[in-house]
């Protein structure tokens, strides 16, 4: 039987505000332990909550550029459960009044568009952290992240691949960055999602029994967790097995899922309306305001970028993806770059260069002054494509003039003519069998000479020249 995947997410992102959700404590990330708290976020018997406004504005921003409708009014109820990480031993969130709901997202996959519909948005809180040190044995807990806002996104069950759930949590992460709602920073778990999968005979409309894995912290371990699990259930069909929802953990490291807990033990959060916290009114001027602050969104930039610089939906779909590519890669064409010349850069050798260091578009070390300058140089000819590489690969090390690398380094082109001819001259007399084969209609013959050439020059000479100089050489 051919069975297809169903997968369904809820993202959670960490809000940049400057400030917590119900105090004001600051929510700088990487601060020493225990120092962004108050008898707040510490949950002192008798201090009360105040509802950050910005997180509310920036849930509200999130579910205006996902195409959600926003609510006129929310609340906010306690899910109650006991863990060391939250000392109140309830996390704030919202159950039944999300601010945002019935919103999508429309993603590119093999050419054409697909939806995804996002059934909500809510507000909720962070809870902190537990550090298993494993040298005392002890675990240690840093509240700095507690009461940190998040909002959670809630997919409809839409995506039914990996390649899918892939190209959806970049389409959401290129969305909270250019509103600058969140920072997106997965390596410090600004952004993490749990991911839901099910499998069901094709044509099926019912939906199958879901295992969900939660807390998966990067793009690629979802895309992994995804293919395993939906192979894992076919398997378990296959051989007459039986599924059960359940939640399971995945070992990004083995890469394989283990079953943590079933619908049985799953626990009930005794969900109620936090009586500390007034009721939230959204007034529609309040909506219309955040509306006319949001900027100019992915979807709407990649269709700008095709008409106006005439690159391919993939190549547009690349840039606008990332906030910092499309800054760059603006910057570079104000400098009078090319676009499609620019554009292969970014998507080629910087990618690369920043994959292969573990970097991301926001490291890029150099400016785009320095890009452009660089593209410059290559289509006036005075270096090579070859040398533009070592000129970015300096670059990445010790940004500069891209000017000076090439003096410094040696890499200007030679694109004198007479230096040229001399040196093709002196080839021609050394090479007379092959000139013969050049005047007996072998073709071949010049790549020999001109690789001739590029070696008595060292490399250097201007390759389009030395083809043109020779010919006419040739033709005498
Ligand atoms: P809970 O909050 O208990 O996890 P929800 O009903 O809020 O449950 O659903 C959570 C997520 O699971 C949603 O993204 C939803 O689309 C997804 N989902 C629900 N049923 C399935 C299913 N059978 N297969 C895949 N995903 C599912
Ligand atoms: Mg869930
Ligand atoms: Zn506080």
């Amino acid at each position: 039987m051919k069975y297809e995947t169903v997968v369904g997410l809820e993202i959670h992102t960490e809000l940049s505000t400057k400030t917590k959700m119900y105090c004001g404590c600051a929510t700088t990330f990487g601060s020493a332990p225990n120092s962004n708290c108050c008898p707040g976020c510490l949950a002192m018997p008798g201090t009360l909550p105040v509802l950050n406004k910005t997180a509310v504005r920036y849930a509200i921003a999130a579910g205006l550029a996902m195409n959600c409708e926003i609510s006129a009014w929310g609340k906010q109820d306690r899910k109650n459960y006991f863990y060391p990480d939250l000392p109140k031993a309830y996390q704030d969130s919202q159950l039944d009044t999300p601010l945002c709901k019935n919103g999508y997202i429309d993603i590119t996959v093999d050419n054409t568009i697909k939806r995804i519909r996002i059934n909500r948005i809510h507000i909720e809180e962070d809870a902190g952290k537990l550090l298993h040190d494993s040298i005392s044995g002890d675990t240690l807990i840093d509240l700095n992240r507690g009461s940190l806002p998040l909002i959670e996104i809630v997919t409809e069950p839409d995506i039914s691949s990996a390649e899918e759930a892939k190209l959806f949590l970049e389409s959401v992460k290129a969305i909270l960055e250019y509103t600058e709602v969140s920072d997106c920073k997965m390596e410090q778990g600004s952004l993490r999602c749990d991911v839901n999968v099910s499998i069901r005979p094709e044509g099926e409309t019912k939906l199958g029994t879901r295992c969900e894995m939660k807390n998966i912290n990067s793009f690629r371990a979802a895309f992994r967790a995804i293919e395993f699990e939906s192979m894992r259930q076919k398997k378990e069909l296959e051989f007459g097995g039986k599924l059960v929802q359940e939640t399971r953990r995945w070992d990004d490291v083995k890469g394989e899922s283990t079953s943590m807990r079933n619908k049985e033990t799953a626990m009930d959060y005794r969900y109620f309306p936090d009586p500390d916290l007034v009721y939230i009114a959204i007034d529609d001027d309040f909506i219309d305001d955040v509306k006319r602050s949001l900027p100019e969104l992915p979807a709407a930039r990649k269709t700008r970028y095709m008409e106006q610089y005439n690159i391919s939906s993939y190549d547009a779909e690349q840039i606008t993806n990332s906030k910092q590519y499309a800054e760059f890669f603006e910057g570079c064409l104000a400098e009078g770059a090319t676009p499609k010349a620019v554009c292969n850069w970014i998507l080629g050798d910087i990618a690369r260069i920043l994959n292969e260091k573990n970097m991301s578009p926001g490291d890029i070390p150099f400016s785009h002054i320095q890009l452009a300058k660089l593209i410059g140089l290559i289509e006036d000819g005075i270096i090579s494509n070859t040398a533009g590489k070592t000129v970015l690969s300096e670059l990445f090390e010790n940004p500069r003039n891209p000017e000076d690398i090439v003096s410094e380094k040696g890499l200007a082109q030679i694109s004198d003519e007479g230096q040229l001819t001399k040196a093709i001259c002196e080839v021609i007399a050394a090479n007379p069998k092959s000139v013969e084969d050049y005047k007996a209609g072998k073709d071949k013959a010049i790549g020999f000479l001109i690789g001739q050439t590029m070696r008595a020059t060292k490399g250097k000479g201007n390759p389009e020249l030395i083809n043109k100089l020779l010919k006419t050489e040739l033709d005498k």
